[in-house]
């Protein structure tokens, strides 16, 4: 079943560098089933899924902050969001609340994405922080040059440079994405390294079209 494709969430563009079908199959068909790492995804999430505010090091850190970009067509959250203003007397940060409609412009943000395990080979990690920097220089009328990953398992951050090759593939994705979404029918399966860390393989079944391709199903005794 083909999707309305306006606003996509910024969780499919993921989706969809590690797998096109997992990405149909999520997002068209709202087929959905956790798997050991899609639970500890959620675990690792935790701590930022609660919208919240604080200061640190200079930066402000603003959790769970709601995306969209409209001339991209996409929406989304980001797990947290580190941005610094022109100027930020202290005086103001004691007194947030009252000072909310009088703060300084942001000039600097970076997105952070939380992670549960090591950095993963398919750049859907880095290309998903890519679109939420596109958002947030929509939102904010800046350039990002760069975001961070943070592994929640070896609490490390790493950096990632949001530059030319990045935007690129990030965009050509999204298009991808869109015009795959929109077609009435799901990308065949296909068993891949991929399908080792999938919580769909149970109903995506990609060993069975291996089996159908490799004929194994036809009678191989015609004399
Ligand atoms: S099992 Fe493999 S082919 Fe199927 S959705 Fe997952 S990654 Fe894609």
């Amino acid at each position: 079943m083909p999707v309305a494709v306006d606003s996509l969430p910024l969780s499919a563009l993921n989706h969809f560098l590690y797998c096109s079908r997992r990405a149909y199959l999520i997002h068209a068909e709202r087929v959905f089933v956790d798997n050991e790492h899609t639970l500890l995804g959620n675990l690792a999430h935790e701590a930022v899924d609660t919208p919240g505010y604080e200061h640190r090091a200079g930066w402000e850190l603003l959790r769970a902050l709601p995306l969209f970009s409209d001339k991209l067509g996409l929406s989304g959250k980001a797990d947290l969001v580190e941005i610094r203003r022109a100027d930020f007397p202290a005086s103001k940060i004691l007194n947030f609340k009252s000072q909310i409609h009088d703060l300084p412009p942001v000039v600097e943000a970076r997105p952070v994405e939380y992670k549960k395990g090591p950095a993963r080979r398919w750049f859907n990690d880095h290309a998903q922080l890519c679109a939420q920097a596109l958002c947030l220089e929509e939102m904010f009328g800046l350039q990002i040059p760069s975001g961070l990953i943070f592994h929640v398992a070896s609490a490390l951050r790493t950096e990632v440079v949001f530059d030319d090759a990045l935007r690129a593939l990030t965009l050509t994705a999204l298009s991808n994405l869109r015009s795959q979404i929109s077609n009435p029918k799901a990308p065949p399966a296909q068993l891949k390294p991929q399908c080792d860390g999938c919580s769909l393989r149970g109903v995506c079944l990609p060993e069975a079209s291996a089996l159908r391709r490799a004929r194994l199903f036809e009678p191989r005794d015609y004399t």
